[in-house]
């Protein structure tokens, strides 16, 4: 059980939602359960700054859950899961609630850091998804300034007016907004500029093949059209640093991605902020 264990742990990201018991009617049930018990984990993923590699710009809150006969079972299926069953918004509410919670008192390290936060389709036209942030966050002691709110890009430009007017009270509200997935919604670039968004993730299946001259023409599109945009552009899938130094060359600002680490537990993602503070306090 142990190292089947370990094999999950090493197809996070890989796994499909098409991935073998999708439809399973007992995952089905497992999961609803484990939701009614509260029992989804936040882990957190480091987001730096391309101009200097110990610098951390934020964390992304990324879901997990763990079943006992499943092991680690990926977001890319219990989300949709979520969505199918009508429970979303109850697992969002139950992801911000951790993820706020845990950043609120990690104030010290993360005084100047950003919380970025997965918001599905379901959850950003539900009615009372802008009043259940907005409570939250203030009830945690902090300020819509220090939250990215990432929507991916299938859904933000899908329905580009239905999406728009709830996208615009958030802004309004002082969140950031981020396109989540760019290069997967086959949509053209200038929708973008339909919407609030601060900033485009450029997809990993982009910043894979960046090097290949095809891959990398590209991406340097992208980044190009995004900055003319006044978009800061984040790289997600940084897997080496050959990748991280060419999509710092094309002027990218943010990096995340495997090379810097990979999703961790609260505990190991204060460690890690708090090395990389003190090694910078020891370099001036
Ligand atoms: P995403 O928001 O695009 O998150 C990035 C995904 O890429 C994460 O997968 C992360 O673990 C993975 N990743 C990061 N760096 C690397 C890398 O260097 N190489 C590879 N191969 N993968 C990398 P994860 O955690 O499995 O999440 C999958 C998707 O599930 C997320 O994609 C997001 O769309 C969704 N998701 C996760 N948590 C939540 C949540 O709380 N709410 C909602 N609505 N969606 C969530
Ligand atoms: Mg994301
Ligand atoms: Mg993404
Ligand atoms: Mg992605």
């Amino acid at each position: 059980a142990k190292s089947q264990g370990r094999n999950n742990i090493q197809m996070f990201g890989e796994m499909q939602a098409s991935a073998p018991g999708y439809e399973d009617s007992e995952m089905t049930a497992r999961f609803a359960a484990a939701v009614k018990q509260n029992l989804l984990q936040v882990y957190y993923q480091p987001v730096m700054d391309a101009t200097n590699y110990r610098n951390i710009v934020g964390v992304e809150a990324l879901a997990r859950w763990h079943d006992e006969k499943y092991g680690w079972v990926s977001p890319a299926i219990f989300i949709p899961l979520a969505e199918n069953l009508g429970l979303i918004n109850e697992v969002g509410r139950q992801v911000f609630e951790q993820a706020l919670n845990h950043f609120s008192k990690c104030s010290g390290v993360c005084a100047n850091l950003k919380l970025a936060l997965n918001v599905s389709k379901r959850q950003l036209v539900s009615n009372d998804f802008y009043e259940m942030i907005v409570a939250m966050v203030q009830g945690y002691g902090m300020n819509p300034g220090q939250i990215i709110l990432e929507i991916t890009e299938s859904i933000a430009l899908q329905g580009v007016d239905q999406a728009k007017s709830h996208l615009q009270k958030l802004a309004d509200a002082g969140f950031s907004l981020s396109l989540d997935d760019f290069g997967t919604g086959f949509s053209s670039l200038s929708h973008v500029h339909e919407l609030p968004f601060d900033e485009i993730k450029i997809d990993i299946s982009f910043v894979r093949r960046i090097k290949t001259p095809e891959g990398r023409v590209l991406v340097k599109t992208i980044v190009d059209m995004g900055h003319a945009m006044q978009q800061i552009l984040v790289a997600e899938g940084v897997e080496d640093s050959e990748t991280a130094d060419i999509l710092r060359e094309m002027g990218v600002e943010r990096l995340q991605g495997y090379y810097f680490s990979r999703p961790m537990p609260k505990e190991n993602c204060a460690t890690f902020i708090s090395e990389l503070l003190q090694i910078n306090e020891l370099a001036t």
